[in-house]
Order: structure tokens, then C-alpha cells, then sequence
């Protein structure tokens, strides 16, 4: 079965065509056969990225204003004659769609019907950048591709599990009640990915597996994993909880708001585009948001930079030590995303002197491993320690193919 997998932003569209079947999603060797992406929608100079497997990337800019004609231009590269990768578009029979929010109505992935439709219209609220587009991509698809199913797997799904012990903040209750303000937690795919890589490297069931995974990218969020199912993770009501980021702050103390605001004599809408776009490593380096920039720079002797790579590695090992505390102990810790999978260095600080805790980690593997799948600790160490690079492409197209097949069953 070959799947269109759709990443629908505000002003981009980001795709890969995935072929799968019963045999391939159990042996795990699905082929992609092509992955791109529209960019500046909404623009006469949109840009297109198309590379079909094995080949070169092809790029071009063209009048693009809506996601329609963007998701119409993604099928004609996929039919192109010679640089295409299908004969017809009706070769694809579904479609999978990232969906930032399902707020408590969704923990799973599902068909998307009108009842859905409105379920994450009805988390707009919770996610007013995200959940329009995705929806914006659902319709566009439906005008070009009426009779294909569509499936929504959503960032907050797998942390749905969390118990109210975790999810509710120490804020009135009836906010809670009144607005659904509670912790939803994010990067649910990427987490739930690595998991279930993590269960088939280990030969164990997921559900005995306790694990800590943490992804560690532009945006950064750790999941607590018990049983194999999402416990806690440290982002909130919205993504800007937690772990410090590239230019997300991560936890900081609420009263700072206010006196900020008056402090600096900015609008609310300022202060929350600073601690959105302008924190975390970008915020404190005042150099960059990127690692490698700032890891090249520490090394230079640029002491700010070294600072950022000081508290945005302590902040994961704080999050690491309360997880380790909340399910007493674990299987494993797992690294992914940009900076987990690549930066050696970073793993290095978090996990070094963690040995109390059981993690006995082997320096020397670590500083071999660089954006490829492999264990980081020691034999004898009780916690072992694996980098696993992921892929939420894939495992959306696993789900839609899940779900359209049981659909049909
Ligand atoms: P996004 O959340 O946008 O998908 P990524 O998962 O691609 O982001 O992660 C981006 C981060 O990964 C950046 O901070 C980048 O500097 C970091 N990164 C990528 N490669 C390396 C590397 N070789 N060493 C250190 N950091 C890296």
C-alpha cells in the first residue's frame, strides 16, 4: 500500500510517499519512495523539494497560495514522467496527516470523518498555530483526493496515559474544568517511535519496558515510559514546557511574566514571543539556536555558549533524575532527534555521573556514535543507554496503514 504523509504548517507542506504492506511493517523495511516539501506557501516565490529514492533533490520556485495547489503540485511531481515515482495517483491509496493536537478527545490514531474533523477543530483552541493548517491540509487532500481515507496521528495521543497525577497543574482545579488547561505533552510519534525501536532491539515486549526517552531537537521533550506507556513528559499545556530548547525557555517561574512585562515595558504578546523565539540557547548564547554552532564556539572559548550547553544538559539530567525517581528505576534511557542522536557531547554531560542512579555509561562508544542507532553504556549497566535515530514519517504511515486495514478487515 503506498501512503502520502502529510506535515501541513502555516506555510509549508512536508511530505514523503511511503510503500507498506503486512510483510514490510512487520520486518520493518518499508521503502520511501519519495519525501519533499512545498515551502512559503502563500507566495509567488514558493519553493518546491522533490526527491524521489535514489535520486538527486529536485528544487524550484513557482507561484504557490494555497495548500491546495500545494498538495496538487506534490501529486504531479509524484506522476511526473521519468522523475516521478508512481504511474497514477491513484496508486495512493491513503493518507496520513500529522495533527499537533488532540486534546483528550484523541489517544490514538484515527480515520478522519466529520466527527473527527470537528474533534480537532475543537482543539484549535488549544493549538491556534498547528491544528488550522492540519486541518487545512485534511481538506485540501480531500478536493484532490476525494475517495482516499485519511488518517490523523496526533503529537499529544500517546500521552494521553498520563494519570492525573502528572497532567494536572497547582492551579485552581475548576481551570482545569472550565478550559482544559492540564499537561498534554508533545513529540508523542517521535517518543512512541524510538519505544517500539527500542522493544524490537531489546527482542522484549513493549509493555514490560520501562524507558526514558528523550528527544532532543529545536524543540526538546523528555517521556517517562512505564510499561510502555507514556507516564509523564515534560511538556505542558503547550510546547514551551520543560527542557531548555533552541529558543524556547522550558520551565521557568510563572511570577517572571508579570514582572517582565513591566519591567521591560512590553506587551504580553512580546513577552510570549520572547520566550517562544528568543530563550533557551538562543536566548542565553546570544549566538545561536543551532548546537553546532554553539558547541564550535565553546570550544573557542566563548563562555556564553558554554553556559547554554551547560543548562540545557543539566536541565535533561534534572528531568532524567525525577523520572528515574517516579518509576524507581529503569530499562533504559533512550536519545533521539538532532542533538540526541549527533551530538556526543551532549549525551556525554548528561549522562557521565549518573552511575548512582544506575547508568554506568561508556564514553568511548558514545564519542564512536554519530546519527546512527547504537548502545551507549556499559554491559553490567543496570540502565543501559541507546541512541536510536527516529522517524515519525514512518510510524504515521504504520498507523494509517493499521488504521485503514482495520477499517477494511
Ligand atoms: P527539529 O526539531 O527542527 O526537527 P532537529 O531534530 O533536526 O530539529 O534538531 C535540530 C538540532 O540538532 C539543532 O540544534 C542542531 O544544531 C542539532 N544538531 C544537528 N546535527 C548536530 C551535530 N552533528 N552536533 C550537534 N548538534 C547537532
Amino acid at each position: 500500500m503506498k501512503i502520502l504523509v502529510l506535515n501541513c504548517g502555516s506555510s509549508s507542506i512536508k511530505f514523503q510517499l511511503i510503500e507498506t504492506d503486512e510483510q514490510k511493517r512487520r520486518q520493518g523495511n518499508e521503502s520511501r519512495l519519495a519525501k519533499g516539501s512545498v515551502q512559503k506557501i502563500g507566495s509567488a516565490e514558493a519553493q518546491i523539494d522533490f526527491q524521489a529514492q535514489g535520486q538527486k533533490k529536485i528544487s524550484h520556485t513557482q507561484p504557490i497560495y494555497e495548500h491546495t495547489t500545494g498538495i496538487e503540485n506534490i501529486l504531479q511531481r509524484l506522476v511526473e514522467p521519468e522523475k516521478g515515482v508512481i504511474k497514477d495517483v491513484e496508486e495512493i491509496e491513503a493518507v496520513g496527516h500529522r495533527v499537533v493536537h488532540g486534546g483528550e478527545y484523541f489517544s490514538r490514531s484515527t480515520i478522519i470523518n466529520r466527527e473527527v474533523e470537528k474533534g480537532i477543530r475543537d482543539c484549535i483552541e488549544l493549538a491556534p498555530l498547528h491544528n488550522p493548517p492540519n486541518l487545512w491540509g485534511y481538506q485540501a487532500t480531500r478536493e484532490v483526493l476525494p475517495s482516499v481515507p485519511q488518517v490523523a496521528v496526533f503529537d499529544t495521543a500517546f500521552h494521553q496515559t498520563m494519570t492525573p497525577s502528572a497532567y494536572i497543574y497547582g492551579l485552581p482545579y475548576c481551570l482545569y474544568e472550565r478550559y482544559k488547561i492540564r499537561r498534554y505533552g508533545f513529540h508523542g510519534t517521535s517518543h512512541r517511535y524510538v519505544l517500539l525501536r527500542l522493544a524490537k532491539i531489546l527482542a522484549r515486549p513493549v509493555k514490560e519496558l520501562d524507558v526514558i526517552t528523550c528527544h532532543l531537537g529545536n524543540g526538546c521533550s523528555i517521556a517517562s515510559i512505564k510499561g510502555g506507556q507514556s507516564v509523564d513528559t515534560s511538556m505542558g499545556f503547550t510546547p514551551l514546557e520543560g527542557l531548555v530548547m533552541g529558543t524556547r525557555c522550558g520551565d521557568i517561574d510563572p511570577a517572571l511574566v508579570p514582572f517582565i512585562l513591566e519591567r521591560e515595558d512590553l506587551r504580553l504578546e512580546e513577552v510570549n514571543n520572547m520566550l517562544n523565539k528568543h530563550s533557551g540557547l538562543i536566548g542565553i548564547s546570544g549566538l545561536s539556536n543551532d548546537m553546532r554552532t554553539l558547541e564550535d564556539a565553546s570550544k573557542e572559548g566563548d563562555q556564553k555558549a558554554a553556559l547554554a550547553i551547560d543548562i540545557f544538559a543539566y536541565r535533561v539530567q534534572k528531568y532524567i533524575g525525577a523520572y528515574l525517581a517516579g518509576m524507581n528505576g529503569a530499562d533504559a534511557i533512550v536519545f533521539t532527534a538532532g542533538i540526541g542522536e549527533n551530538s556526543p557531547m551532549v549525551r556525554e554531560r548528561v549522562c557521565k555521573n549518573m552511575d548512582a542512579l544506575g547508568v554506568e555509561f561508556d564514553s568511548r562508544e558514545n564519542a564512536r556514535l554519530q546519527g546512527k542507532e547504537g548502545c551507549i553504556s556499559r554491559e553490567s549497566s543496570p540502565v543501559k543507554v541507546f541512541v536510536i535515530p527516529t522517524d515519525e514519517e514512518l510510524l504515521i504511515a504504520r498507523d494509517t496503514y493499521q488504521c485503514v486495514t482495520e477499517k477494511s478487515g
